[in-house]
């Protein structure tokens, strides 16, 4: 059985001092929980991250990646620069990417290539909003996001792949899907992988972690269902008393 992955996005949120601390926090925590952390935080705290989480088995991931490999991006980074800065991992095709920053289902599949030709693993992310929810559309629009995201990249490259469901509706709102409609929805999408990328797709290379108002309550509830191979946090991964609950839980 693989360990689950707890990921932690930060977002935009705190200072390098607060980092810093965060950062020391989750390198101990390591090494008490069997799960596999990954700390996404603001790509200025890459570097710090890369020397603090040194050795200590926690994964630096970044938030955001260029689609290009180089060139006339002003304000932008590439994959290899991510790779220089330490990071295996990438979040790509977040909820808030995709409609505050007009990333199209074009340059997220763009950026998941760039990603995966550069050794980065991808954080996939995809997601219905509460209208596709109560007009049964969930499915067909997740298994779409997911085609389009892996439409550039070959499927004996679908290796190291990580998935996140986070409903938009969800994600920092406080309101999560039953329990029953994650474990429902996973499957939908677990079965969908399997049955359009066949051997590729293999227990062990790809992780499907559920995301969106993750906390320290509801988060036993969530890791025990058997399709969840982790989670992706976002506000609790800030406050490390509950974040360390998650971890906890994940066991
Ligand atoms: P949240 O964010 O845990 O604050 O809902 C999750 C995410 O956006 O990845």
């Amino acid at each position: 059985m693989k360990n689950k992955l707890i990921a932690a996005n930060w977002k935009m949120n705190l200072s390098a001092v607060q980092s810093a601390e965060l950062f020391k926090q989750c390198a101990s925590l390591a090494q008490t929980v069997p799960s596999d952390l990954i700390i996404c935080p603001p790509a200025t705290y890459l570097q710090m991250g890369n020397s603090m989480l040194e050795s200590s088995g926690v994964h630096l991931g970044a938030q955001n990646v260029n689609q290009n490999l180089a060139g006339a991006y002003t304000g932008e980074l590439s994959a290899s620069m991510l790779k220089d800065c330490g990071c295996a991992f990438v979040i790509i095709g977040h909820s808030e990417r995709r409609t505050q920053f007009n990333e199209s289902d074009e340059i997220i599949a763009a950026k998941v290539k760039a990603a995966i030709e550069n050794s980065l693993t991808p954080i996939l992310c995809i997601g219905e909003s509460e209208n596709q929810r109560t007009l049964g559309l969930t499915n067909s629009f997740l298994t779409y996001q997911i085609d389009s995201a892996l439409s550039l990249v070959d499927k004996t490259q679908m290796k190291n792949l990580v998935i996140a469901y986070e409903p938009i509706w969800a994600i920092g709102t406080n309101k999560t899907p039953s329990i029953a409609q994650i474990q429902q929805t996973m499957t939908t999408i677990v079965k969908h992988m399997y049955k359009k990328y066949g051997e590729n797709f293999t227990d062990s290379s790809v992780h499907m972690l559920y995301g969106g108002s993750v906390s320290d309550t509801n988060c036993q509830a969530i890791l025990s269902l058997d399709v969840v191979d982790g989670c992706l946090v976002g506000g609790a991964s800030l406050n490390f008393e509950k974040f360390e609950k998650i971890c906890q839980a994940s066991v």
